[in-house]
């Protein structure tokens, strides 16, 4: 890159802010673009008098280091909250009733989740040979290592309430590469995972903590924000072009620049292609990732009103069970201060790649829906008392088959652009720790071109 080293950035997702903060911290200057009045892109928070609802996700999975040590940096350490303990007890809906996951050797021989049939069959895992099909979806690998009943009762609500979408969907490859590098390695996931729980030890990982914060995500946008000397936000950027050698950005009323570099985080399908300089093939094979829509229906009861104890993290409902939710969350078990005493508040999902149709209803459809689910899975009675439906129109990148033709578009995208880096939730994992650490990683990536064409010039 040249000789200002000043980056632009393009939308404050997790992943921008991520670059923009660890650029900064090392000394290259920045300035970060927002469209929007406040930082986060899908990270929300919204409090309504004592509820305090997430529009976005709901938990961040700490298991590297370098994320604990990120919020040690930011002071938000000290607002982390840790999940309730009763959180590690997570619920699956089989037969029309809730059954807990179980989490150890003992729980899973003595459940009523899975058959006699089913858990045996897992047993002959280690025998499964390996696949040589180089992109399988998740749902081949899991009914080919696991069977039908693993695909059906463990991994499919596992996908659809991380994923919103169906295993028949994903790409394993690209979705879960940990349990794709499982079988390569170790030939077993059984075995994989019991003989390298040692590497991940030494590759950086810390022992698990499901976490928010006491104001919920949304502080953590918040106060990575805060950290940096400029951002504009309602600001869209609607062009990014080089100009010998230096990039230049234009919003409806201004311009700005030169900058040395651009990360553009924007979520593929929000992308015009007017944005950059791209061809209308590779600008195509990108934006056709598809995105599920997705409702997040908010509801606060009376404790009364809710029969069933909410002692967990929430319950998932496999498409086998044809229902019309994908799951709920027991939010206000999760992390205090989500309701007022007394009170319950539950996050339910809708829709997804299983149900999109359901996902677009009109508010009172989907909460009448919601409220005889409920009230046939954790007997629930009577109206609640605090409702908010949050729909997202595109809510998860589905990583699909052939993915790799996404992500290699992207890469020459890149090539052909120099200074140019395209970043966010479509590359590399869709949590926010994945995009946190790859946008530490981008911004290291970014610092290393810049040394290296100062060295350059200066020899
Ligand atoms: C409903 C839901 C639940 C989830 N639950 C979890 C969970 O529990 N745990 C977890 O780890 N992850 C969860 N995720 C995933 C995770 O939240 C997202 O993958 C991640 O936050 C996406 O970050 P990103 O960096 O890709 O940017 P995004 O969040 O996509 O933000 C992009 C930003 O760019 C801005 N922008 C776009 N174009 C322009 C432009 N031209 N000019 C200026 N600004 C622009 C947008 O306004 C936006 O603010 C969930 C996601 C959703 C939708």
């Amino acid at each position: 890159m040249l000789q200002n080293n000043k980056v632009a950035i393009i939308g404050s997702g997790i992943t921008g802010l991520t670059v923009a903060y660890s650029l900064q911290k090392n000394g290259v200057s920045c300035e970060l673009f927002e469209k929007k009045n406040e930082p986060g892109g899908s990270v929300k928070t919204v409090r309504q008098g004592d509820w305090l609802t997430e529009y976005g996700p709901n938990t961040i999975l700490l298991k590297d280091r370098v994320i604990a040590d990120l919020l040690i940096e930011l002071g938000l350490h000290v607002n982390k909250l840790i999940a309730n303990p009763a959180a590690s007890k997570r619920y699956i809906v089989r037969d029309g009733v809730l059954q807990p996951l179980p989490v150890s050797p003992s729980s899973a021989i003595g459940t009523e989740l899975f058959s006699w049939r089913g858990k045996m069959r897992v047993l002959k895992e280690p025998f499964i040979k390996r696949s040589n099909n180089p992109d399988q979806t998740i749902a081949e690998f899991a009914e080919r290592r696991l069977g039908a009943e693993m695909l059906d009762y463990a991994i499919n609500p596992f996908v659809a309430g991380i994923y919103a979408n169906n295993p028949e969907n994903l790409s394993l490859r690209h979705t879960l590469p940990a349990m794709h590098r499982l079988e390569n390695q170790y030939g077993s996931l059984i075995i994989g995972s019991l003989l390298g729980m040692r590497q991940r030890k030494n590759e950086g990982r810390i022992s698990r903590e499901l976490v928010s914060f006491e104001n919920g995500l949304q502080q953590l946008p918040d106060k990575m924000a805060s950290r940096l000397n400029k951002v504009y936000y309602n600001t869209e950027i609607l062009k990014a072009a080089r100009e010998n050698g230096e990039w230049f950005l234009a919003s409806k009323k201004n311009t700005f620049g030169p900058f040395s570099g651009v990360v553009i985080n924007s979520p593929l399908y929000m992308m015009k292609q007017s944005l950059f300089p791209v061809s209308e093939t590779d600008f195509k094979k990108m934006t056709d990732v598809h995105y599920p829509p997705l409702s997040v229906m908010h509801l606060g009861f009376l404790k009364e009103q809710v029969l069933h104890p909410l002692d967990g993290f929430g319950f998932l409902a496999p498409e086998k069970e044809k229902r019309s939710i994908l799951g709920a969350l027991f939010s206000s078990t999760l992390f205090p201060g989500r309701a007022p005493d007394g009170y319950h508040l539950l996050t339910v999902f809708i829709g997804g790649g299983r149900q999109p149709e359901i996902a677009t209803l009109q508010s009172e459809e989907i909460l009448d829906i919601v409220l005889e689910e409920l009230d046939e899975l954790i007997g629930v009675t009577g109206e609640p008392v605090f409702t908010d439906h949050v729909y997202w129109p595109k809510s998860i990148p589905a990583y699909h088959i052939g993915y790799d033709e996404v992500l290699d578009t992207i890469r020459k995208i890149e090539t052909m652009q120099s200074g140019l880096f395209l970043a966010g939730n479509f590359r590399h994992g869709i949590s926010v720790p994945d995009c946190i650490k790859n946008g530490l990683e981008l911004a290291e990536r970014i610092r290393s071109v810049s040394a290296n064409k100062k060295n350059d010039s200066d020899t």
